[in-house]
């Protein structure tokens, strides 16, 4: 009978938590760790290196994570659906997997992946789209101690070729097409061609999925339904060591070229898990729904690994928020009961931009909790969520971590600690924040703003960077020795709030006075007519640097020069109420979209180049969801 894990219910649980985190980490997380499966349990809880970056949690233990995720949840929860499968077209029937069901599969695939040579150490690189193969491949390769590496359907050949040999792997797992909206992807024929670039790769297993045609090289290529017709419906777990490698993620690349974090077996199970109960507060009778695509680490995090750890049902949607109609992802809520809702800014701000009837034909009643991750979320838009979403009664965590974290770092706790718009909260337990000015001190007391670093080792840290721990060490050790540098900006608020400001290299320094890009485009975005915006800084004779606006408005608000210097002034005038006439754009750029990458971040590096004028090189735009709106902003160019 597997214990369950203690999870947070009150304010003053969550303050011992993070004192006793604080005061004694070790015996903490031994603590936290103790109802997991685990062959072998550890001799040592932590070794902490900030400054080489050697992190090391529970050496010496022996586990799978597969064996935490479903087979310790077979006699209590055998019965319980742990998969949830909304397809991309409404009219094709949904799947569901009970945790019964959702073990036999990943055994089945874990045993096609042996007999494809498969072995433990091996990457495999996988390239497909939101169907349940994927949650089970990822897992039937944990199963069997294979590092996977999951790369978005939706890249080019060219990153696909770059990611797969710096991984050096050996085996790909694809499917025949893909149907995103009404977006269709080859995905087998986009394998094909960056495998033409990648000599490691031995075998391609191939799921069918729409019925495309597609083309099978003979020795390399095999049907996943053809092998899966011979093989046992059990396969044991290999018994892994805490630290060897989970998986590899390739971060988005919005500010370079992607780096291939590493994460490793127990500590990130122990964090996936810790974060995602205590967060979230998912009941036992929940379906709980993440909106991130299994190619980010929120979708390794919290849509597979963190629920199926906790023994919660997991939603997974194949499509996007607007297919077949902006209505979407309010129809998928009421047809599955989703309770827990965890989504991005970007998606919000994409719906908040249509008819408010789409919404207002759903009941949401089921609605308990909502999330958002990727960026600071603007007011509005948290406005907008907390209102029509939420109807005003559901908190919203708002959840600041990176792929280089494993999990949430700041947040609240659903109904437990401080939800306020615009702020990300108070760190979770284990995570002891800093900020830093440029000389690496730390800066003290509250109302204060710095770069955001993190003191001590947590159980989700990044374990190195694939095949060049010197990267790893130089980005995220060696900046601030003896602290783990996020590379983001944030402010404590007096009242101890984190409030995330964005990317350091974002930050604009106008006369002297340092800005947030966050902070200036929530205020432009206040503007009824504005629906998104992004402020970069160039060069500036006077002032060191100038702030630049680009700035998307409602269909048709904008398409003459009256209408638009209408929108100008009153993007200027809530700029001057809100920051301060020293934040007032130098220039403000009408644009039909934002350069973004495919996981909906902005590319800010790109638009600081078309700000400066320098357009000959924009560097790798390999990630980006539409190439071809680069072009068009550099067009109209001021
Ligand atoms: P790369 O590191 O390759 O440039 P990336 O940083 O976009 O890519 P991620 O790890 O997915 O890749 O994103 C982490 C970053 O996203 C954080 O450093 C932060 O800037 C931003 N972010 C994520 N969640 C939040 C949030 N809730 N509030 C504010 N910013 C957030
Ligand atoms: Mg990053």
């Amino acid at each position: 009978m597997p214990t369950d894990h203690p999870r947070i219910r009150t304010t003053e649980e969550y303050q011992y938590a993070y004192r006793r985190s604080v005061e004694n980490p070790e015996q903490f997380w031994a603590d936290v760790a103790e109802p997991f499966t685990w062959r072998r349990k550890w001799d040592t809880v932590l070794t902490a290196d900030l400054v080489e970056g050697h992190n090391k949690w529970y050496e010496g233990a022996k586990l799978n994570i597969t064996e935490n995720c479903l087979d310790r949840h077979l006699s209590t929860r055998g019965n319980k659906l742990a998969l949830i499968w909304e397809p991309n077209d409404p009219k094709i029937r949904q799947i569901r997997y009970t945790y019964r069901e959702l073990h036999q599969e990943v055994c089945r695939f874990a045993n096609v992946l042996h007999n494809n040579g498969v072995e433990k150490g091996d990457r495999v690189c996988l390239y497909m789209p939101m169907i349940p193969q994927l949650a089970i491949a990822v897992l039937a390769c944990a199963r069997i101690g294979a590092v996977h590496s999951v790369i978005f359907a939706g890249f080019s050949a060219n990153a696909i070729a770059d990611r797969v040999n710096d991984a050096q792997a050996t085996v790909v797992i694809t499917a025949d097409g893909l149907e995103r909206g009404a977006k269709q992807i080859p995905v087998k024929r986009v394998v094909d061609e960056a495998l033409e670039h990648c000599p490691s790769v031995r075998g391609v297993i191939v799921v069918e999925h729409l019925g495309w045609p597609v083309h099978m090289k003979d020795g390399r290529d095999v049907w996943y339904h053809d092998e899966v017709q011979e093989v046992e419906k059990t396969c044991p777990a290999e018994e892994m060591d805490a630290e060897d490698p989970l998986f590899i993620l390739y971060t988005s690349g919005s500010t370079g070229k992607p780096k291939g974090v590493v994460h490793t077996t127990a500590g990130y199970m122990v964090w996936a898990d810790y974060t995602f109960r205590n967060v979230f507060q998912v009941e036992e009778n929940d379906v709980y729904w993440c909106s991130a695509d299994i190619g980010w680490v929120t979708g390794h995090t919290y849509l597979l690994y963190g629920p199926l750890l906790s023994g919660a049902t997991t939603l997974m949607f194949e499509g996007v928020p607007t297919y077949p109609s902006p209505g979407r992802y309010w129809e998928v809520i009421d047809k599955h009961g989703v309770n827990v809702f965890y989504t991005s800014p970007t998606a919000i701000r994409s719906l908040m931009a249509h008819d408010i009837n789409h919404v207002l034909a759903y009941s949401l009643d089921s609605l308990r909790v909502l999330g958002s991750v990727g960026e600071p979320i603007n007011e509005e838009a948290w406005h907008w969520y907390h209102t029509h979403i939420g109807k005003g009664r559901c908190p919203i965590v708002d959840t600041w971590w990176q792929t280089e974290t494993g999990g949430i770092m700041i947040s609240a706790l659903a109904n437990i600690t401080p939800s306020v718009p615009a702020r990300a909260g108070l760190p979770l337990p284990g995570v002891q924040p800093v900020l830093l000015n440029q000389e690496g001190q730390e800066i003290e007391g509250n109302d204060v703003e710095g770069y955001l670093a993190i003191k001590a080792p947590w159980p989700g840290i990044i374990r190195t960077t694939y095949g060049d721990h010197e990267r790893a060490k130089q980005t995220y050790f060696g900046v601030y020795p003896g602290y783990y540098f996020t590379g983001d900006g944030a402010r404590r608020e007096a009242d101890g709030l984190y409030r995330i400001q964005g990317r350091v290299d974002d930050v604009i320094n106008v006369s002297g006075h340092r800005f947030g890009t966050a902070e200036i485009e929530n205020a432009i975005n206040q503007n009824n007519t504005v629906v998104e915006s992004a402020v970069v800084g160039y060069p500036h004779d006077v002032k060191g640097q100038g702030i630049y606006a680009y700035v998307i408005c409602r269909d048709g608000a904008c398409d003459d020069d009256i209408s638009r210097k209408h929108v100008e002034a009153s993007i200027i005038e809530t700029i001057v109420a809100e920051i301060g006439r020293i934040a007032k754009p130098d220039k403000i750029q009408f644009v039909e979209g934002l350069p973004k990458t495919r996981s909906g971040k902005i590319m800010r590096r790109i638009l600081r180049k078309v700000a400066e004028g320098d357009t000959s090189n924009l560097g790798d735009i390999t990630t980006l969801l539409d190439p071809e709106i680069v072009e068009k902003i550099v067009e109209g160019r001021k």
